[in-house]
């Protein structure tokens, strides 16, 4: 349950659709500060640091995947979703964008 002295991190993150909330009460992130989930850049040490902490908690979450495709499917532009990165989740778009056009041909 979550209490007001809490910082459940991806509550904190906009926009926050109803859809959000069926598996956001689940979220192993939901205690830890935000901040962890938004490496500031993605090329210097303390960054990859961080990014990589923030995917180990990803990695054990169990709504891992529904976070996942709620990033890829409101584009958000910053931040470790469902244990991704934003150029990670640009290239997982491209490569549906790509399959969806090779199916349609
Ligand atoms: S996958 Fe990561 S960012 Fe998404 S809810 Fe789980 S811990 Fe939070």
């Amino acid at each position: 349950m979550l209490t007001a002295t809490a910082s459940p991190t991806i509550l904190s993150r906009e926009p926050r659709p109803r859809a959000l909330e069926t598996w956001i009460c689940r979220a192993a992130c939901r205690a830890l500060p935000t901040e962890l989930f938004f490496p500031a850049g993605e090329l210097d040490d303390q960054a990859v640091e961080q990014a990589e902490e923030a995917k180990a908690v990803c990695a054990a979450c169990p709504v891992r995947v529904a976070c996942l495709e709620f990033a890829i499917a409101t584009n958000q532009p910053y931040g470790i979703w469902g244990g991704v990165s934003t150029s990670e989740r640009r290239s997982i778009r491209r490569r549906r964008q790509a399959d969806r056009r090779r199916q349609a041909s």
